[in-house]
């Protein structure tokens, strides 16, 4: 397994920069931090190629999701988190919207694109978490990603809630209303 690039704090009491939305209207994932020109995408010869020949500008770009959490400057489109999900939590964005990644911040995916590992509309594109709600924690992307560009931290939950606003803090038993004397 290729060592993670993902901090394992990087949501702990952080703001995320942006989200993208689902489409479904209910669930949505967070993007975090600036990105890093660093990442494996700025040296990776064919993402460069890519990026070339469409004339768009490669620019850092963050973390996007929370419990599944995708570099997007480490991720060189390689998709082998797209062949061993049992779930399909991945997609290829730029074959539902080919906008640049920056835009992806603050856009709605209705969760169409392709989930192919070799469906990539080329090198430029990424693997966004579109169905991060769905994961099963089964750790497999984690594990074969080329890259280390993946964290599954189902933990993380709580930084997505509490960036939502919605994190509730669960009674403990000793104040189970249901306990008797
Ligand atoms: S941990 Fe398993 S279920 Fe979750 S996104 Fe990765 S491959 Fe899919």
């Amino acid at each position: 397994m290729a060592e993670l690039v993902i901090p394992e704090d990087f949501c702990v009491d952080k703001d995320p920069k942006g989200k993208t939305s689902h489409g479904d209207g209910e669930n949505f994932h967070w993007i975090w931090g600036d990105g890093s020109s660093e990442g494996a995408a700025f040296s990776n010869d064919d993402v460069k190629a890519a990026y070339e020949e469409r004339g768009e500008d490669q620019v850092p770009l963050g973390i996007h999701g929370t419990t599944v959490a995708v570099d997007w400057d480490s991720c060189v489109a390689a998709g082998s988190c797209m062949s061993v999900c049992p779930v399909q939590t991945f997609q290829w964005y730029r074959t539902e919207k080919d906008i640049p990644a920056k835009d992806a911040l603050g856009e709605t995916f209705e969760g169409t694109g392709n989930t192919e590992q070799d469906e990539r509309l080329d090198y430029t594109d990424k693997s966004q978490p579109i169905r991060e709600h769905d994961c099963t924690v089964c750790m497999a992307c984690q594990e074969i990603c080329p890259e280390g560009a993946i964290r599954i931290e189902s933990a993380n939950q709580e930084w997505h809630e509490k960036a939502a606003g919605t994190y509730v803090i669960m009674p403990s038993s000793s104040e189970n209303p249901h306990a008797h004397d």
